[in-house]
């Protein structure tokens, strides 16, 4: 048989497994141990925090999609990311981008002032800056498109090659796509992380995460330290997650229509001064987008025409959108970065990295289209 779509093997993942019962749907296993053979061998799985039959098979479906060789199922986005950092020794260099997750940046931060790493946040988009960071001797680079919240794409192939010039790993947080719109495996990287908690599961009711890696060896020296540091993710979380996959090619394909049209929308308003949205054809990096996505996401951001004042009196004017920091679950949620999820960051900071008062980031979700847009033009009026 030719090589399965996405949607195909999402659908089936763990369809009809379960001989001893002929079940349809996988069931969830939530033993936290399981019994020997005989006391020289080992079954398949022998104690729950360093595998699961349940998050075994969330694992395999998600190395599935990304074309991997292995991986693990973790507790969240950051206990895939820190995962990763076990791969440094002290002192190690990691390049990460200077507008990456607020998360990521914390946790390196963090890290390097505990010896536990070195890090250098570098613009990506700067080949120049990238270039002299790789001479710095990087051991990891992380990587992390479309950025949060202004949607700018960096070339994924060109830094996971220049990564492994110098000899270094290359991670990316394919969070933002997901395997269904962008595989970096694919494109030269050596570990994928994703934050399960955003289109993966995609309903807003798990926390969790999960890292694939290119080859077997790499896999198992992730898992090991997953086992070992106790950072697997607990069976009903997987579950969830199998259950909320199965959907995730058609919930894309709906919110990314979606997306479409709210960005045209927003584009032609008279009340917005500009729209980032890796789906407009006026997009900096749309050259990169059209090699690497296979669509632009359902992520969007716009500044309306005013102040701070004016933005918050928008959000308050909606119905439909709920004010929520997070994204990917399949109803829309709306956010002001410079004092949500964006706060932690210093004015200055936030000036340099573009984000303005009046910003506005939208989780575009599978609402009727019509009804979002409307939503959104009686907000507008309401501001008049
Ligand atoms: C949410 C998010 C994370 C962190 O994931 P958690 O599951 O919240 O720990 C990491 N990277 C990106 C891009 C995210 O959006």
């Amino acid at each position: 048989m030719t090589k399965k779509s996405d949607q195909t093997r999402i659908v089936q993942a763990g369809i009809g497994m379960d001989p001893s019962t002929g079940a349809v749907a996988p069931p969830l296993h939530t033993s936290s141990t399981f019994i020997w053979p005989d006391c020289e061998t080992k079954g398949q799985f022998d104690y729950g925090r360093t595998k699961n039959p349940t998050r075994e098979l969330l694992t395999n479906s998600l190395v599935e999609l990304e074309n991997g060789k292995g991986g693990e199922i973790v507790n969240s986005g950051m206990a895939a990311i820190d995962l990763c950092l076990n791969l440094l020794n002290a002192e190690d260099l990691i390049i990460a981008p200077h507008d990456c997750y607020g998360g990521s940046h914390r946790l390196f931060t963090h890290r390097a002032l505990q010896n536990r790493i070195r890090v250098e946040f570098v613009d990506q988009g700067d080949e120049n800056a990238l270039q002299a960071a790789m001479a710095l001797g990087p051991k990891m680079v992380f990587i992390e498109t479309p950025s949060n919240p202004l949607m700018r794409i960096v070339d994924i192939q060109m830094i996971a090659a220049m990564a492994r010039e110098v000899g270094a790993l290359s991670v990316c947080d394919n969070t933002f796509l997901s395997p269904v719109r962008q595989k970096p495996l694919d494109l030269g990287c050596d570990i994928v992380v994703h934050s399960n908690t955003k289109y993966i599961n995609g309903h807003s009711d798990v926390v969790g995460g999960c890292i694939i890696a290119n080859t077997a060896e790499l896999a198992e020296r992730l898992r090991w330290w997953a086992n070992c540091a106790g950072l697997t993710g607990g069976p009903f979380d997987a579950w969830l997650t199998i259950r909320g996959m199965r959907t995730l090619p058609a919930r894309m394909d709906i919110q990314e229509d979606n997306a479409r049209v709210m960005a045209a929308f927003l584009t032609s308003h008279d009340q917005v001064d500009r729209v980032y949205y890796p789906g407009l054809a006026n997009h900096p990096q749309a050259q990169i987008i059209r090699r690497q996505q296979s669509g632009p996401g359902a992520m969007l951001s716009f500044e309306i025409k005013g102040e701070l004042s004016t933005t918050k009196d928008f959000l308050c004017h909606l119905e439909l959108f709920s004010l929520a920091a997070s994204l990917g679950g399949t109803e829309s949620l709306i956010c002001q970065p410079a004092i949500m999820t964006h706060a932690g960051m210093a004015p200055e900071a936030r000036r340099k990295a573009g984000i303005k008062d009046n910003l506005i980031r939208i989780s575009v979700g599978m609402e009727k289209i019509n009804d979002l847009i409307s939503d959104l033009e009686t907000a507008f009026e309401r501001l008049e």
